[in-house]
């Protein structure tokens, strides 16, 4: 028998501790061979000062185990605090977000009876990045920020896990058709990470249609993998239509590290009460044993699971008169899972845990490219809440010289000037677009040229709040073009 494994558990808010009680419960008496440490997160630590919900000294414990196991917290309403979970997945690197959202027809009441379907979310990018501004008074900014090696690992996490667990179709959603360069990047690496698995059948859906279907006939799909926002999403969906969000696990996967925890939150309203399905935070639990290399048990407790729903015990979520026999609470169910250990359920499909499933994780992106890249023009947005297009197109016209002159101007995204419509509502956000005024297209400009047009600004009055550069990268356009180009 293999050594005991180092874990940290933290126990969490609302029904965190119940159902973490109930889980390790299950754990151990399965035969888990697991070493703990307990850390305390979530309200508690936040009422103490610390803005992100954990003690600089349970990183500690973190560093020390790579294993966390973490029931649900409460996130503090109003400013000043920082998610927790955000927190530890990107400071540990946790880029993979794993969700099996299975469906138990005829035992728990679902409009999919045939669904098993794994969503691989993005963990770490996306508009996740927190970086957010307000650039005028009217209006906001999110920047979504989509890298290479980010897709690179998560479509070649998505195929390996794919490969180690025999699943035979990998799905990817993302908005390419609108935004081509982010989401764009995402379905490129997607298709170049899909031409090494041969064996495995690949498809993309633009992620409105594709999340349609998957709400309408979950039985076409096997894994998807989603960046970060969609997976979010489109991952609670898939839960719940499994019959209850109570039952979807999910592990948190980086270089080294793991986090595995329930997808749904600390339902504070039903805490201390013996209520919660205790289901997610345990198929968090059984993922981690897979992830650590205990195949054995995990099979062992996620069978005596499937046999006690199967006999009809069931929490209160998933409690129906035509499917149930006996409704039970968080402390009973978790002695219903402990007395079939060693049991297999009669109907749904025995749980086997392949063994190449253990310790996924470690994938090197490729090598950094090494195109050219050439600045040929940049954006500078103006915060300016009463000129009108043409207004402001005169004055950019006269801070035109130097060999930079201004192409065009949008109003969120419109094109406004030359040539806009009078109909198109403006805000006071403009992003006025300067090229090189050689004849040549795409001809190159300097940071000089760029900084000496914002002194021009600058001396004519005009508020800018950014710029972006324009870049050519191996002779392709790196930025989008405005609407009427
Ligand atoms: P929630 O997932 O906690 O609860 C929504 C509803 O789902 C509950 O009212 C309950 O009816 C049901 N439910 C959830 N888990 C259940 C279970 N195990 N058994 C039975 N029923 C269950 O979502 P919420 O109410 O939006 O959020 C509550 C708090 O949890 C918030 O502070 C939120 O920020 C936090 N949260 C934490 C995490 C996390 O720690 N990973 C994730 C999501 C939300």
């Amino acid at each position: 028998m293999s050594e005991a494994c180092p874990i940290t558990v933290a126990k969490g808010d609302g029904i965190g501790p119940e159902i973490m009680d109930a889980s390790l419960h299950i754990l151990k008496e399965a035969g888990a061979r697991l070493d703990i440490e307990e850390i305390q997160i979530g309200e508690q630590v936040y009422s103490s000062g610390h803005t992100s919900g954990i003690e600089p000294s349970a990183w500690d414990s973190l560093r020390r185990t790579k294993v966390f196991y973490k029931a649900p917290i409460t996130t503090p309403q109003g400013g000043g605090f920082k998610s927790l979970n955000v927190t530890i997945r990107k400071t540990l690197g946790l880029y993979a977000n794993i969700r099996p959202c299975a469906s138990y027809h005829p035992f728990v009441e679902t409009k999919h009876p045939v669904m098993d379907v794994v969503i691989v979310r993005e963990n770490e990018e996306d508009t996740y990045a927190g970086i957010e501004h307000q650039q005028t008074r009217e209006v906001t900014q999110c920047l979504k920020l989509i890298s290479r090696p980010g897709c690179e690992k998560i479509c070649r996490f998505g195929f390996e896990y794919a490969k180690a667990n025999g699943r035979s179709k990998v799905s990817c959603f993302t908005k390419d058709n609108i935004m081509k360069l982010t989401d764009g990047l995402f379905h490129k690496v997607f298709d170049e990470v899909a031409a090494d698995y041969p064996d495995i059948e690949n498809e993309h859906w633009i992620v409105d249609i594709g999340a349609a279907k998957l709400a309408d006939t979950p039985e076409k799909f096997d894994v998807i993998i989603m960046p970060n926002l969609y997976g979010d999403i489109l991952s609670d969906v898939a839960a719940q239509i499994t019959g209850s969000v109570g039952l979807a696990g999910s592990a948190n996967i980086g270089d080294g590290f793991a986090m595995f925890e329930a997808i749904h939150g600390s339902a504070p309203r039903r805490a201390g009460q013996n209520l919660a399905n205790p289901t997610g935070l345990l198929h968090g639990g059984i993922q981690m044993l897979v992830y650590l290399g205990q195949q054995d048990i995990a099979e062992r407790i996620h069978n005596a699971w499937l046999k006690t729903i199967e006999d009809g015990i069931h929490t209160y979520d998933i409690y129906t008169d035509s499917h149930s026999k006996e409704k039970v609470g968080t402390k009973e169910f978790a002695e219903a899972v402990v007395a079939r250990l060693g049991q297999e359920p009669e109907t749904l499909t025995v749980k086997r845990y392949p063994r190449e499933a253990a310790g996924l994780g470690e994938i090197k992106p490729s090598p950094r490219t090494n195109e050219k890249k050439e600045l040929v023009g940049v954006d500078v947005f103006i915060d300016d809440p009463t000129c009108t297009p043409e207004e402001l197109g005169k004055k950019l016209e006269e801070v035109s010289s130097d060999g930079i002159k201004i192409k065009m101007i949008t109003n969120r995204g419109v094109k406004v000037w030359p040539g806009g419509f009078p109909e198109t509502f403006c805000t006071d956000h403009w992003r006025c677009r300067f090229i090189s005024d050689a004849a040549e297209k795409d001809s190159p400009v300097t940071h000089k040229q760029i900084i000496g047009l914002l002194n021009r600004c600058e001396e004519a009055g005009l508020d800018f709040i950014k710029t972006e550069h324009l870049c050519m990268f191996d002779g392709e356009r790196g930025y989008s073009l405005g609407q009427g180009e």
